[in-house]
């Protein structure tokens, strides 16, 4: 069977087709030479390999095109191969492919960081720093907020995620796949918990309060304020199992932070740049972090990851003590300039308030007639459900695993998260048609369906 072509610049038919057994056979072969060629811990959710995507689809080798309920892990917000995307990026390595913004400065830097001082929570004066990943972010809001304090701590929280580079591995909360056989850590990461309204011992009601006297606990007795540099905290956790926390509890942890000069770090990077119906989770609570870190959504598919905040904590870095050789990339500029136009010019924040409120419509009813759903929560285009043994609250990862197989067999692309590794979570590009969405959530009934019966 011949792959489907996709000529320059076009998208993919927005349909759904399987047409071989999946995975098909260009996609065994690739498995294949995978198999001799890359190392055996490096795992791919899906066995099927791209040939193309584009709107709500990915079309693999063999020609089968999967509705996109994934992005490439929240990536692809303004959907895959974006045409403005392309467009950009395009003119842009025809100028120059790169010179390193530390040698020979240029112009699409400037312009992504004054986008993001625009749009990031608050109206004080902001700079942003350009990076390549997310965890490279994270770790260098932890730098800042160490320069600018002269504390060395970190608290971060439980099930939260932020990154796999030593010091980032170091903040993450799950042991396997993140931590296990990579120890020793960074010293001075201390965790607080994280009211899981779901699965907090005393109840969802109690939940903000317990998790908050036990954070006063761990900072101002345990650790000591006056070491810990700063809090990070994810404002709808992503791996983690989009865990929403109560409403109010964010702001009543920065107002925390403020008192007791720590620099407050929302990680957006998943959550960021429009997922949710807002260009930050963090507006959603009101929330005006001292440092907000964006990656994953912010260039659609380009690596770019950015710290953005307080002109006077990011002023306090030394000269030349910030940076990296491909950090703030040109063509990644070129394209996170062109992500800000589309979510402007196609009203994507809106688009991605709609996609959240039909999904959350429809998997509601779906966990009225499926005992293994123990909770559909999330916000915008990020909303995910919670598997568990019928008529108790007790993990159903191998539940998520059937479902992700049985989604990806009929044509739906899938992720999972979650501590326990049960939660299904649901990340489809903004782009993706009403048509689309309802054929994938169509087939999520079915699957769940199978289930019950
Ligand atoms: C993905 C993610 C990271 C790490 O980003 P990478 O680009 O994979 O390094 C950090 N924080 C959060 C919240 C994430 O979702």
């Amino acid at each position: 069977m011949t792959a489907v072509q996709v000529p320059d610049g076009a998208q993919p038919d927005q349909v759904r087709r399987i047409r071989t057994e999946i995975p098909g056979p260009r996609s065994m072969e690739l498995a294949q030479r995978r198999g001799v060629a890359l190392p055996a811990g490096l795992v791919s959710s899906a066995q099927v390999y791209v040939q193309a995507a584009g709107g709500g689809v990915v079309v693999d080798a063999d020609g089968n095109s999967f509705i996109d309920f994934g992005s490439g892990i929240a990536v692809t917000t303004v959907g895959n191969a974006a045409p403005r995307v392309v467009e950009r990026v395009t003119r842009q390595v025809q100028a120059y492919t790169h010179t390193c913004f530390l040698a020979t400065p240029y112009e699409p830097y400037i312009a992504v960081a004054e986008e993001l001082n625009a749009v990031a929570p608050g109206d004080h004066a902001k700079r942003t720093a350009l990076f390549n990943t997310g965890s490279e972010a994270v770790e260098n809001a932890v730098k800042y907020a160490r320069a600018f304090t002269g504390r060395p701590a970190v608290v971060t929280f439980d099930h939260a995620f932020h990154g796999r580079t030593l010091m980032t591995m170091s903040m993450t909360a799950k042991n396997r796949p993140y931590r296990q056989a990579f120890g020793p850590f960074v010293p001075e990461v201390y965790r607080a918990p994280l009211p899981y309204p779901y699965r907090w011992p005393s109840g969802a009601a109690a939940a903000a309060d317990e998790a908050f006297a036990h954070l006063e606990l761990l900072v101002d007795s345990q650790v000591g304020a006056e070491s810990v540099a700063c809090l990070i905290i994810e404002p709808i956790q992503g791996e983690g199992g989009f865990i929403v926390p109560p409403d109010g509890f964010l702001r009543r942890v920065s107002d925390f932070c403020r008192e007791r000069g720590i620099v407050f770090v929302a990680d957006e990077v998943q959550t960021g740049i429009g997922r949710t119906g807002a260009w930050f989770a963090s507006e959603h609570e009101a929330l005006v972090p001292d440092l907000v870190v964006t990656a994953k959504g912010l260039a659609g598919g380009m690596p770019l990851g950015a710290v953005t905040g307080r002109a006077d904590i990011m002023d306090a870095a030394p000269p030349g003590g910030i940076g990296g050789t491909y950090s703030g990339n040109p063509a990644a500029c070129a394209a996170a300039l062109a992500v800000f136009e589309t979510i402007r010019a196609d009203g994507l924040l809106e688009r991605a308030r709609a996609i959240g409120a039909g999904m959350t419509t429809e998997l509601t009813a779906m966990a009225r007639d499926c005992a293994s759903i123990g909770e559909v929560r999330g916000r915008g285009a990020m909303i995910a459900v919670e598997l568990v043994h019928p008529g108790t609250k007790r993990p159903d990862a191998a539940a998520v695993a059937e479902l992700g197989r049985y989604c990806q067999e009929r044509g739906l692309l899938t992720l999972s998260a979650g501590t326990y590794g049960n939660v299904l979570r649901f990340l489809p590009p903004l782009t993706i048609s009403d048509e689309l969405l309802a054929e994938g959530l169509g087939i999520l009934r079915d699957g769940f369906a199978a289930r019950s019966s």
